[in-house]
């Protein structure tokens, strides 16, 4: 009756609970690669929505959140290459980061 549509009738992929530090650590993982994806170099910051910062060891598997979200677990991807991981089930970008 006039009212707005409501997302709840979304049913497709809901945003994961990442842990109460997620915003901060997700961003400092931007940082520390320098809005890169860590797999193909693509600028992240050109493609807002393209992006996503990837557990490199899935976040379910750690009991505690800060450490699952520690930076060196995070590797920021954009879309297409971060399917290709979650396609092959495993890690392939276990590199080291260099921090200037
Ligand atoms: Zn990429």
């Amino acid at each position: 009756m006039g009212s707005m549509p409501l997302l709840t009738k979304y049913k497709g992929r809901q945003p994961k609970y990442r842990g109460v530090n997620w915003r901060e650590a997700r961003l400092a993982a931007l940082e520390i690669y320098g809005w890169r994806c860590v797999t193909c170099q693509t600028d992240l910051k050109a493609i807002p929505r393209g992006y996503v910062v990837h557990h490199h060891v899935p976040f379910k598997a750690f009991l505690i959140e800060e450490v699952a979200n520690a930076t060196d677990n995070l590797r920021p991807m954009c879309k297409s290459c971060h399917a290709k991981e979650e396609r092959l089930g495993k890690t392939t970008t276990g590199r080291v980061v260099r921090q200037g």
